[in-house]
């Protein structure tokens, strides 16, 4: 059995933190499990948990046409969260919550072994690349952490509920294309 699955399988039966108990689905992942470029957000909304699918919702299509506007293929992606169960009324993780879950993020990521890993908004990017990340003034700027290279653009729900925010988003989705070529 592939590994992923494997961990999915773990995953799906979870009950390391309360969120097992409101979920509908155990919201893992989705893409290409040899992805070069991964998305993390930070937990599944309504629809997500309905679906089991992250990022389909509103934001989920939002992100969809930003991918698109820069030429990349959602299907060449691996797009993943730090919480795999959505949180009631879609609050903030919470830290005990992200403890308990973040060893699957970091099995997808050794498993997927991606080269860039995008995070999407400030609670993946306060979870993964530094604890005080401020979004709104960091976004776009990049990191190397091991084997790969990181960022951060603002969440697609942000920016539905601010749209003056896409031109950045727009920039900062152009310049990860960019850096996803010159691997290549
Ligand atoms: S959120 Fe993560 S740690 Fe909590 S029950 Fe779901 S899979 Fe387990």
């Amino acid at each position: 059995m592939d590994k992923l699955q494997q961990i999915y399988d773990t995953c799906k039966n979870c009950t390391a933190c309360p969120l097992h108990q409101t979920r509908t689905n155990c919201v893992f992942g989705v893409g290409n499990p040899n992805a070069q470029l991964m998305f993390v957000g930070e937990a599944p909304g309504e629809q997500e948990d309905l679906s089991g699918t992250p990022f389909v919702g509103r934001a989920g299509q939002l992100l969809d046409k930003f991918l698109f506007a820069v030429d990349i293929d959602r299907s060449d992606v691996y797009i993943a969260n730090i919480l795999k169960c959505r949180p009631p009324k879609n609050r903030d993780p919470l830290p005990a919550e992200e403890d308990a879950c973040i060893g699957y993020l970091r099995e997808q990521v050794r498993t997927i072994k991606p080269k860039i890993i995008v995070c999407l908004g400030r609670i993946s990017a306060m979870r993964l690349i530094k604890p005080d990340y401020k979004i709104t003034r960091e976004h776009g700027t990049w990191v190397e952490k091991g084997n790969f290279l990181m960022t951060a653009v603002y969440h697609p729900a942000a920016l539905l509920r601010d749209p003056r925010k896409n031109e950045e988003m727009l920039r900062d989705m152009k310049v990860i294309k960019q850096k996803l070529n010159e691997l290549q």
